[in-house]
């Protein structure tokens, strides 16, 4: 563990600490992730007595330039090579008997080792000479750390009602570490959780992506779902639980289907929207439900609903709603096509459709109905697998062939406009789409001379009359 203190950093600290006789001590993540052998770059320095003057003075003496003083917080951000250090005074939580609200005065080291939210985040190392490198750990955190138990060091409805949103950083080291929850612990958010109601909501999105970056995300989501949390904080996904059954005839449980969706995509892309998509594919599933007598259970539409819905999810969940959103909003729109064309004669045409559609993301769409297939029958897996590999080697050559991907029509709507003299009307957009449609058909390739000819004749069609035709267009044309 010394190895780690070896820095330069924690020598200055460790001077300051003596020359100005206050104690010091490094807490928290930094510490649990040293023990853990995940070294971090973010650094909590702890201070009996003034966080902030204790960073001026450590400041001083890196000559360091980016410090940032937080006086009302009582805390300072210094930044150093590659560490991020953060300086804050030891602190005490008290509650008033008339109100709620904490009130925060200086404390202990033990005082503020209290107020953490599991005993392995209060572990704390001593800086000063004479405890330089000591473990201070007054709640048995290494205990936990080596028995992977996630545990609050004081009685859990205490440390959960001063910051409900620590339920949720519970769920969320369980599913980053792969720990489990102490049983009280567990039991005390459980009991809790529709506490998590008063946390800003991001707070809450923090964590849950924390959650979702992890090696297998359905932990967190199954955890959320056991403790009453999900009901909370996502209703639309806590909806996807359940299994109904009429003439004897069930549908799968689309909250687990999800689950094992997402954990599929994860063995295969770190990309958080992707996952994110996963997640929501099938989110329109229970508002398209339908026996049909003969059919069985179905979910017709359920896409495009699906694809609906995502934007008052991100708004709700203070998601961005930028292109990620629309990213993932296409993702959920598109899942079911791959699939269709890999149960059908694949056609050219087909192909180039899903092509133009999905743009730059195919391979990314390719991946989720890979993940997609969750049949516990081998064969039928390797079945839909070997389709998709058709599709793929034929999303390969037409794409070699005719360059769908992100194509633009090759006649613009001004050229439209200019050869048949029309201001913007149905018509260029009649003719547009023609041309486009020529080419996803394979009509005619993707190629500018081709498509003028088309726009002209289009334009006859139409009862139009070519004003400015090009010349040198069209004698190139008639090569
Ligand atoms: P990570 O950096 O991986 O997100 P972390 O535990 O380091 O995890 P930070 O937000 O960096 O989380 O917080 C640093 C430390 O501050 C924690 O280890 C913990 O001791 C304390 N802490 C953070 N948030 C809370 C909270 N809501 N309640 C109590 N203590 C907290
Ligand atoms: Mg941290």
């Amino acid at each position: 563990m010394k190895e780690y203190l070896k820095s330069n950093i924690f020598r200055v600290i460790s001077d300051v600490a003596e020359i100005e006789g206050v104690d010091a001590y490094v807490i928290g993540g930094f510490v649990r992730d040293i023990l853990l052998n995940r070294p971090s770059k973010d650094i909590d320095i702890v201070v009996v007595g003034s966080g902030v003057d204790f960073a001026r003075k450590v400041a001083q003496r890196l000559r360091a330039r980016k410090v940032t003083y937080f006086k009302n917080f009582g805390t300072a951000q210094l930044k150093h090579n590659e560490w991020d250090i953060e300086f804050v005074g030891a602190r005490k939580e008290s509650y008033r008997l008339d109100s709620r609200k904490p009130i925060v005065e200086n404390g202990s080291l033990e005082d503020d080792q209290k107020r953490r939210d599991f005993t392995m985040n209060a572990l704390a190392i001593g800086l000063n000479k004479r405890n330089f490198g000591e473990l201070i750990d007054p709640f048995n955190g290494l205990q936990d750390l080596k028995s992977k138990t996630i545990r609050t060091p004081l009685d859990p409805a205490t440390t959960f009602s001063d910051d409900p949103l620590r339920m949720l950083r519970a769920i969320r080291f369980a599913t980053q570490l792969n720990f489990d929850i102490e049983l009280k612990t567990l039991d005390a958010i459980r009991e809790m959780s529709s506490r998590i109601t008063i946390v800003s909501i991001e707070r809450v999105v923090d964590e849950i992506n924390k959650m979702m970056a992890s090696p297998r995300p359905s932990v967190g989501w199954l955890l959320l779902e056991q403790t009453g949390l999900l009901q909370h904080i996502f209703p639309e996904l806590a909806a996807m639980k359940g299994v109904e059954a009429r003439n004897g005839v069930s549908h799968k449980d689309n909250f687990y289907h999800t689950l094992e969706v997402l954990d599929n995509l994860s063995l295969k892309s770190d990309n958080l929207w992707l996952r994110w998509a996963a997640l929501l594919h099938d989110i329109g599933k229970p508002k398209t439900k339908r026996f049909v007598a003969g059919q069985g259970w179905t979910f017709h539409g359920h896409e495009f609903l699906g694809a609906k819905m995502i934007p008052e999810i991100f708004r709700k969940l203070k998601l961005p709603l930028n292109d990620k959103m629309k990213y993932v909003q296409k993702m959920v729109l598109l899942h079911l096509r791959p699939i269709v064309l890999s149960q059908e004669v694949v056609t050219d045409s087909a192909v180039r459709r899903l092509l133009f559609d999905a743009g730059d993301d195919i391979d990314d769409l390719m991946m989720l109905c890979e993940a997609d297939i969750t049949s516990k029958n081998d064969i039928t897996v390797r079945k839909h697998l070997a389709n998709f590999r058709l599709v793929r080697k034929k999303l390969k050559e037409v794409e070699e062939k005719d360059s769908i991907r992100n194509f633009q029509p090759p006649v613009t709507g001004e050229m439209i406009m200019e050869t048949f003299n029309l201001k913007p009307c149905k018509e260029v957009g009649l003719i547009k789409n023609r041309i486009k449609d020529a080419i996803l058909d394979g009509e005619i390739r993707n190629d500018f001379f081709e498509a003028y000819t088309l726009m002209l004749n289009a334009g006859k069609e139409l009862g139009l009359t070519a004003i400015n035709i090009n010349p040198q267009y069209i004698s190139l044309t008639n090569k």
